[in-house]
């Protein structure tokens, strides 16, 4: 460590440059929010930084992207940013992933970050990060930005059990949002546009310093098991700091049973279930599966239909319209639970499509990543 470089950070009596340059954090979403985020540890001079965002840059990113240049356009952000990170400070360990984090970040690399900072623009996303955290109790991060406003909020699950989640009182009207990406039944609407924010490098900016902050925050108290809210009007400067609650019903971390288990398993059927198991016990899949569909017209006898066990993310709504006879008769079955022993029985020799399952047996939760 080049200790000249550092010499403003160690006249400051709270700060150890030594336990920050041993940090190492992941940040998901390499946009507006993440490019400041990840300019920010850079300069700071932490140990590791892995980049996630599956997006390219567009021309309409650079006005709020310190590490993006117009000869970049169409090149990948986490690619780019991580490039850029490197000539900020090179002696920091730069990893870009080109993708969605759903489908790269195992639960085994998530535990090893001191946190993960969340700078996504949708829902779905958070809610997702926010499973991965609870799962694996890995500090996270969430930020959120419009045209005035900067919000983070600080989940400190590595300091323990009972801290309350991302979904612990987030309100309906965010579930009924995300609902409007999808037809009944999970299948996604055919030419959804999703709503862009309208925003400035203001907020992006003032999100980036006030993560980053309490990211350090977390590393010089590990302790701090408060989950927090920070609003700042970005105009008048005022905010407000307010504890965030555990719900009973949160749908994110209410129905874990603590302590829980994380175990890695192939996603055959077959060799997913342990032989001890009961057969009755249900299993909860992380993302939903399309079972089979049949049109109702073409095909009434009592014939089963075809089973294709995907994830169902990956067919829309064009699927309940059937190709032979052209009518809106298509019956999709699509589901997120199951027995051992129907899975066992009627989906033989299939693979489970999804990240990880989940059972409740002997009141603990054990999670099955899958490979
Ligand atoms: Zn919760």
């Amino acid at each position: 460590m080049n200790i000249d470089r550092y010499h403003r950070h160690s006249l400051i009596d709270w700060f150890s440059q030594d336990d920050v340059k041993a940090s190492s954090f992941a940040i998901i979403g390499c946009g507006a929010v993440g490019n400041e985020v990840a300019k920010n540890l850079a300069l700071l001079g932490v140990g590791k930084i892995d980049l996630f965002d599956f997006d390219t840059i567009e021309i309409h990113n650079l006005t709020r992207s310190v590490l993006f240049r117009e000869s970049d356009i169409g090149l990948s952000k986490a690619d780019v940013a991580g490039i850029r990170v490197k000539e900020l400070e090179p002696e920091i360990e730069v990893n870009s992933y080109h993708g969605d984090f759903w489908d790269l970040l195992t639960f085994k690399q998530a535990k090893s970050y001191d946190c993960i900072v969340c700078c996504v623009d949708n829902f779905e996303a958070r809610i997702r990060l926010n499973q991965i955290c609870l799962i694996t109790k890995t500090n996270l991060i969430n930020t959120g930005i419009d045209s005035k406003f900067s919000q983070i909020e600080i989940f400190p699950f590595k300091s323990g059990e009972h801290i309350a989640c991302y979904e612990c009182n987030l309100p309906d009207s965010v579930y009924e949002r995300m609902q409007k990406r999808y037809s009944c039944g999970w299948l996604k609407k055919i030419s959804f546009i999703e709503k862009k924010i309208p925003t400035t490098i203001i907020t992006s900016s003032l999100t980036a310093a006030l993560a980053v902050s309490n990211a350090l925050n977390l590393l010089n108290n590990p302790s701090e098991s408060t989950a927090k809210r920070i609003l700042i009007d970005s105009f008048t400067g005022h905010s407000t700091v307010s504890t965030i609650e555990q719900s009973a019903l949160c749908p994110g971390c209410a129905s874990f049973h603590e302590p829980i288990s994380v175990i890695s398993g192939k996603a055959e059927i077959e060799s997913v279930f342990d032989k001890q198991l009961n057969d009755d016990i249900c299993l909860t899949t992380s993302e939903p599966i399309l079972v089979s569909f049949q049109c109702i017209k073409c095909n009434p006898s009592e014939e089963k239909p075809e089973v294709v066990f995907q994830l169902a993310s990956h067919f829309d709504s064009s699927l309940t319209i059937c190709k032979t006879c052209g009518s809106d008769s298509v019956d999709v079955t699509i589901k997120d639970s199951f027995s051992i022993n129907e899975l066992l029985s009627q989906y033989a020799g299939k693979t489970i499509p999804t990240k990880f399952i989940r059972f409740e047996h002997e009141n603990r939760t054990t999670i099955i990543e899958l490979e």
